[in-house]
């Protein structure tokens, strides 16, 4: 779980921002001056911190490069508008700056950003020789790009996140096609051939006898 770091002074702020978060599925804390967040920070591995400006011990801008020590991404979180201000804490190592009154739908959007960038989303997956990006939906096995049409990129996905479990033909078909399973063992059978050859896994998917399908990782065969 991506574990996010709120300081803001403000109470109310402060729990918006972290109802918000955690409703999007994100664990939150909130801690409310820079005394404060110093310590978590040492203490805990954060994700990424939400960090006000105006704080009461130790003000934001102070707060961040002790902060960025710990390799954590920062979003400034402020009531000053003020351009100058804006600059500095990017200028200060800050990854994004939002400006209260702020949009929910927006704070959720730039912490999105920010942790794509810091690949914290499992959206860059690391599978044997190959980079799988779940995002762009593009595969590279040992740097090439290998082109995988939309259904073997599903078929793909569903395999690996699978790991070590025997699938059944039925349930491979009706997860990747979306459809009910209609007898048609051809269809899986020969996605899968295609997508062993493209990936080279001929070893790593193995046909499961009257089952279906798995991948492993480790194979000596
Ligand atoms: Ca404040």
């Amino acid at each position: 779980m991506i574990n996010i770091l709120i300081v803001e002074d403000e109470f109310l702020i402060a729990n918006l921002i972290s109802e918000t978060l955690e409703q999007a599925g994100y664990r939150c804390k909130c801690v409310y001056d820079g005394e404060s967040a110093a310590n978590e920070v040492e203490q805990t591995t954060y994700d990424l911190v939400l960090l006000d400006v105006m704080l009461p011990k130790i003000d934001g801008f102070e707060l961040i490069s002790y902060i960025r020590q710990y390799q954590v991404p920062v979003i400034f979180i402020t009531a000053k508008a003020d351009v100058k201000d804006r600059v500095q804490g990017l200028r200060l190592g800050a990854e994004d700056y939002i400006v209260k009154p702020f949009d929910v739908a927006e704070l959720l959007a730039r912490v999105e950003v920010v942790l794509r960038r810091y690949h914290k989303c499992d959206e860059i997956l690391q599978v044997l020789d190959c980079t799988i990006d779940t995002v762009s939906r593009t595969v590279y096995k040992k740097g090439v790009s290998v082109e995988l049409t939309y259904k073997e990129f599903e078929l793909l996905l569903l395999l690996i996140k699978n790991k070590n479990v025997a699938l059944y033909r039925e349930t491979i078909y009706e997860k990747v096609w979306r459809d009910p399973f209609c007898q048609d063992t051809r269809t899986v059978d020969l996605h899968i051939q295609r997508l062993r050859k493209k990936m080279k896994w001929e070893k790593h998917i193995q046909t499961v006898y009257k089952v279906g399908y798995r991948f492993i990782e480790e194979s000596d065969k």
